[in-house]
């Protein structure tokens, strides 16, 4: 049933087994989706294709704080680009999660009109639907709503379902698109914080911050909230992106206030407003709000805000409760003044594509995004020969929490780690920390990403310290190495 554990692609290259000099047809500067998606698409060419990033693990900014929606394609005006590519995204999920089995899972979604005068907005974002060609959506009645999601307040006016919407796991599916580009050839550099590149002969000369050297003949720029100072390096346009920043409560799995489909309410001039989402491992996030920011490293979430999130969702629902949550995270969107995503070959600088501005529904549009800049590539004049052997199929990694009894005993058996649960709340063994760790994922936040131990209720009391006696057993780093999230983030430090 499932496929046997391989430890056959170990995600990350790291400092130490680095050559100072990685040579390349393609660097792609940003292991988040956008990055991920086009390493994947370039890994199915003869091309040798590096994928650099300054974090310690891939999809460990934007992509992995947001809300995990697979939009329907309603929203915006077909005008946008980041329209087109986000229907075309939303129909190669389907593909995409046959091929790497990362947990998808087509929800639908409603937009819920709470007052009569909101109904006629929903009527505009029907319409937009229709004319971009969004498939079975209806508009429906307040019995509808009600027949569709009995949980929703029975205040409910009416609304708009759009059954292709969906939901995913966002860290989970950067994860697997980095290591099926991996499994094709690609390289993964991580700590590699880009600083300065020199355009000499037909390459780049790309440096990072300690002193590594990429050389390579095309440059992608998905370097997301990021991508604006980026740009800037390679001498690239000029633009600026403006973080909105976004803070979300996590609701527990036990919540009575968990919709079977994605609730949006109607839009704000800014946002898509306050949804109620349930996520693909039971449990439900409520948020996010918008807010623009200056500092692209803020991620505070706030009290004042935080009440905000409550009383809109609470419209929606009235069963959400305080009592349900579990913690609060903040991501931002790496905004352009267009509000349009950009991608492009440079007009300036020589074989270098800009992929900025990528705020939501950048997640969906991924997929989409990786093709539109393979075709960009060729224009700018590099070579697409088809790589025999491409194999697009990723094995599936076991999770205790889903085997059946049988298949659990026949694991345990095998390897009795299968049946030590590290993580309690989220019934996660030791074996597939051990396979986090074997994949590459050596912080706790990629660990948990990965496995989901320490994402439940205690986040994480009772067993990062177990995971960290992991991490040094598997790698022999020692303690004071072992971080949450990569650099400036060491849990434990020798007496002083
Ligand atoms: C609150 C919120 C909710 C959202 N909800 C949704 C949703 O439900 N559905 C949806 O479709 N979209 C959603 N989005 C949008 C989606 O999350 C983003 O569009 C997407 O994650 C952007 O991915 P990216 O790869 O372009 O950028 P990122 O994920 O930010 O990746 C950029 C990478 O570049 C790296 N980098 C930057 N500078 C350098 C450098 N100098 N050297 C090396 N590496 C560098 C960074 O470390 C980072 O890993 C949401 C966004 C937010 C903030």
């Amino acid at each position: 049933m499932f496929g046997r554990l391989q430890y056959l692609f170990p995600l990350m290259v790291k400092e130490n087994q680095l050559q100072n000099l990685v040579s390349a047809d393609v660097a792609v500067i940003g292991a988040g989706v956008s990055g991920a998606s086009v390493a994947r698409t370039l890994s199915r060419y003869q091309l040798d294709v590096v994928l650099l990033d300054k974090e310690a693990d891939v999809a460990f900014q934007t992509s992995k704080a947001n809300s995990g929606i697979i939009h329907a394609g309603f929203h915006h005006n077909k005008k946008y680009l980041k329209t087109e590519l986000e229907l075309k995204g939303n129909m190669m999920f389907d593909r995409l999660h046959r091929e790497l089995k990362f947990p998808f899972y087509r929800c639908g979604i409603l937009v819920v009109a709470m007052q009569q005068e909101e109904l006629k907005y929903i009527w505009h974002l029907y319409e937009q639907g229709q004319e971009n060609g969004v498939f079975g959506m209806e508009m429906c009645s307040r019995e509808k709503m009600l027949e569709l999601e009995p949980g929703l307040n029975s205040d409910v006016a009416g609304g708009l379902y759009a059954p292709s919407g969906g939901i995913i796991e966002p860290y989970l599916y950067g994860f697997t698109m980095v290591e099926s580009a991996q499994k094709n050839g690609v390289k993964v550099v991580m700590d590699f914080n880009v600083t300065s590149a020199d355009f000499s002969g037909n390459s780049y000369i790309i440096r990072s911050e300690d002193g590594r050297i990429v050389k390579a003949r095309y440059v992608i720029n998905a370097a997301g909230l990021y991508a604006d100072e980026v740009s800037r390096i390679f001498g690239g346009e000029k633009y600026t992106i403006r973080p909105r920043k976004g803070e979300y409560y996590v609701m527990d799995r036990t919540t009575k206030a968990r919709p079977k489909h994605v609730l949006f309410p109607v839009p704000t001039p800014v946002s898509k407003g306050i949804l109620i989402i349930p996520t693909v491992e039971g449990t439900v996030l409520i948020g996010p709000t918008a807010e623009v920011i200056e500092d692209k490293e803020d991620l505070s979430t706030s009290t004042e805000k935080l009440h905000s999130i409550f009383d809109a969702s609470r419209k929606m629902m009235k069963e959400v409760s305080q009592h349900d949550v579990i913690t609060t995270f903040a991501g931002s969107r790496p905004c352009l003044s267009s509000d349009d995503f950009y991608i492009d070959v440079s007009g300036v600088a020589p074989h270098f594509i800009q992929v900025a501005g990528i705020q939501s529904p950048g997640l969906t549009a991924s997929p989409a995004i990786g093709e539109y800049v393979k075709d960009l590539l060729k224009k700018a004049g590099c070579v697409l020969i088809g790589k025999p052997g491409f194999d697009p199929s990723l094995d599936r990694e076991y999770r205790f929490s889903e085997v059946s009894r049988e298949e659990a005993d026949r694991l345990i058996h095998e390897n009795p780690a299968c049946g030590n649960i590290v993580c309690r709340c989220e019934n996660i063994s030791e074996e597939e920390i051990v396979t986090a760790i074997r994949k590459g994922h050596r912080t706790l936040d990629g660990i948990k990403f990965y496995s989901r131990a320490g994402m439940g209720r205690c986040q994480g009391g009772f067993c990062s310290y177990k995971i960290m006696k992991i991490i040094m057993r598997e790698t022999g780093m020692r303690y004071d190495r072992i971080t949450k999230h990569g650099k400036g983030s060491v849990l434990l430090v020798d007496e002083l």
